[in-house]
This record gives C-alpha cells, sequence and structure tokens, in this order.
C-alpha cells in the first residue's frame, strides 16, 4: 500500500530550514530566501503568488509543501478604542483569537499560542473554555501574516504573546516562532517590541533565558501572596510563585532586561494595604516594572465558586495603589483597558460558543 506523503507546512520552518529544504528538492538556498520574501514582505498567500520563482520549483513546493492559512470567520472594532479583534479557525475546525492594539505610533498584535487554555485562572474567560491543544508554529506565525494583510499599508511594531493560552507551556512552539518574527525577520521587530507573558512556568522561564532571544518577560502576578495566587491562579500551587520568583531573577540577569508584573486590580483580593507593602519588598528583589491593570468586566463570566468573588477594584482606588506604589525604584504604569466593549481586553479572550 502506498504511503501518504507529509506535506510540509512552510510557515512551521525557520529561514535556514526553508533554504535546507530548497536545496533538498535540488535548487539553491537562494530560491528558500525568495520562497521566505514572498511570504513575510508580499504577505502572499499561495505559491503561484511568488512571480520570481521558476515555474518547476512552484510545482514542486505545492506537490510537497503547503501553504497554510487560517481561516478569517470575523472582525470585531471597538468603537471606543481602534482596537480589532480578529476570528480564525483552524484547519481542523478550532477557533483561535487574536487582537490588534492601537496606541499613538503603535499597532500591537496579540498572539494566542493555545486553543483555549488549561490554566483556569480565576479572572479569566479563556480558562473557563477549558484547553483543546497547543497552536503549531505556522498556527502563531499566521496569526501575524493574516493581521499583517488585514492592516496593511500600516504595519504590526510590537507583539505579545498574551492571547488564548499559556505560551510556556507550548515552549518549543514559543520559541521557534520568536526566532522566525525576531530573528529570521531580521529584527524589522526589535527584541525589546516583543513581550513573553507567563502565569509562572519556572523551568521554561529559565530555558527562554538560556535561547538567547532576550525578549521582554512579564509575569501575571496579580498577588504577591502565596495563597492568594493559589485560588486565582492554581497553576501556583504546581508552581510557587518563590520558585518563579527565583527563575525570573535569573531571566533578568541573563537578558539584561527588566520583568514586567501584570497585576490586575480586584476588589478586597489584591488591593488591600498588606497587598501594597508586599508588593513593594517583591519588587524590591529584582528589576521590575508593574503594569496595573484595572480589571475588565467579567460579570459576564463568571457563574459559581470563587470567581464568583471577584470584583473590579473602582478606578478611583486603582488609580491611587498605582500612584502609592510607586517610588524612585519602582516604576509603575497604570494601563488603559483597551478593547473592553468587544471582550478583547485582558482575560476576555473567550469563543463565545464554547463558553
Ligand atoms: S490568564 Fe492566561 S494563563 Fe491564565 S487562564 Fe487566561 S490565558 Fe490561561
Amino acid at each position: 500500500m502506498k504511503t501518504k506523503e507529509i506535506l510540509v507546512e512552510v510557515k512551521s520552518l525557520r529561514l535556514n530550514e526553508l533554504q535546507n529544504y530548497c536545496v533538498e528538492l535540488g535548487e539553491s538556498a537562494f530560491r528558500g530566501k525568495q520562497v521566505f520574501n514572498w511570504i513575510y514582505e508580499n504577505l502572499a498567500g499561495d505559491f503561484d503568488e511568488m512571480q520570481n520563482i521558476p515555474a518547476d520549483l512552484r510545482t514542486k513546493l505545492k506537490t510537497k509543501a503547503k501553504l497554510n492559512s487560517l481561516k478569517l470567520i470575523s472582525t470585531q472594532g471597538s468603537d471606543s478604542t481602534q482596537t480589532i479583534k480578529y476570528l480564525f479557525e483552524t484547519a481542523d475546525g478550532n477557533k483561535i483569537e487574536s487582537v490588534v492594539i492601537p496606541e499613538q505610533n503603535r499597532k500591537t498584535l496579540c498572539l494566542s499560542t493555545q486553543v483555549g487554555c488549561p490554566l483556569d485562572c480565576k479572572f479569566c474567560a479563556t480558562g473557563l473554555m477549558g484547553y483543546t491543544r497547543n497552536l503549531t508554529v505556522s498556527e502563531i506565525i499566521d496569526q501575524y501574516l493574516q493581521v499583517s494583510k488585514a492592516i496593511h499599508p500600516d504595519r504590526i511594531t510590537n507583539i505579545v504573546y498574551m492571547g488564548m493560552g499559556e505560551p510556556l507551556l507550548n515552549y518549543e512552539t514559543t520559541e521557534k516562532s520568536l526566532n522566525i518574527l525576531l530573528k529570521d525577520l531580521g529584527n524589522k521587530i526589535g527584541r525589546t517590541r516583543i513581550t513573553v507573558s507567563t502565569a509562572g512556568i519556572p523551568h521554561n522561564i529559565v530555558k527562554l533565558a538560556d535561547s538567547g532571544l532576550r525578549v521582554k518577560l512579564a509575569l501575571s502576578l496579580h498577588s504577591p501572596f502565596e495563597d492568594v495566587r493559589n485560588k486565582i491562579m492554581p497553576i501556583n500551587i504546581k508552581y510557587s510563585l518563590n520558585e518563579n520568583i527565583e527563575a525570573l531573577k535569573y531571566y533578568a540577569k541573563k537578558t539584561k532586561t527588566k520583568i514586567m508584573f501584570e497585576y490586575t486590580m480586584l476588589k478586597g483580593i489584591n488591593d488591600r494595604e498588606e497587598d501594597l507593602i508586599a508588593l513593594k519588598k517583591l519588587c524590591s528583589q529584582l528589576p521590575t516594572k508593574v503594569n496595573i491593570i484595572p480589571c475588565n468586566s467579567i460579570a459576564h463570566m463568571v457563574s459559581g465558586g470563587f470567581s464568583a468573588e471577584l470584583e473590579p477594584t473602582p478606578l478611583e482606588k486603582v488609580r491611587e495603589f498605582a500612584e502609592r506604589l510607586m517610588t524612585k525604584d519602582i516604576f509603575v504604569m497604570l494601563r488603559n483597558t483597551q478593547g473592553d466593549d468587544i471582550a478583547a481586553a485582558c482575560g476576555q479572550l473567550a469563543i463565545q460558543t464554547k463558553r
């Protein structure tokens, strides 16, 4: 019986792998670079669009490789900000979301790395969806390509791995996609404009530190206390804050970057005097910035259990907390909620039909 040939996914290949692949096909490595440019510079979605590639190579590619694209199902724009949410369908019928957040002269793309998320953070809609599977390199890269096409002639200036899923639980794929978007694209988007956000997977924080990528790293902190974190982020029971802080110190030292602490304000949970004192103490242990996030509306998704107790801290108190946290050594940002009206803000990405 003849076995079916597995097609090579071109968007999962790094530039050198694509060059080697062209050599395997009997062509020069230069052709690999040309194909790469067609995909990333000209945003080609089909081998036939690659006009300066010889016809016989295009034929070989069409029979032996694939240029899989996510299917764009819908886009939703925010009335109050210009945030746009893109809903995509994967080849096997799963739905994922990406978001573009415009700020001054920046366009930040928020990428998903998993279908759903296994971590069940109590303030997050994605966590409620449960976990289906990891995304492939091609599916992560294609979010970038599809959104680049959609916003053309504008271009993506910043990338955050902060959409659906925990990037460091899909480590190898995340690292490869970072290598493509950072190194293979020739620093078009520099390392200081790419942030990976994690709920805290210490051994993979160390791995990322050793990868040489030196991208920015954010920890979804949300409380300086282990017991509170255990409740709002159950992954803390497995990987404690203490272990994560040790890994983050290593990351900061190795990459010479500051760690971003993401801190979503939850009434009575992490906005108390003792939280402020403990957070200041934590910030003194390593080079950090703190991103204070007013909690987005979560009323629509909490039905029972501990999640039902979560309420946003009033905005006035959020501002006061941020001001009091700030010292000459602690840099604090107070983030505007972007895209709350289209459920595209932090913790709100979830596929409606699954909820
Ligand atoms: S906050 Fe992030 S890690 Fe936590 S459940 Fe949501 S997507 Fe997963």
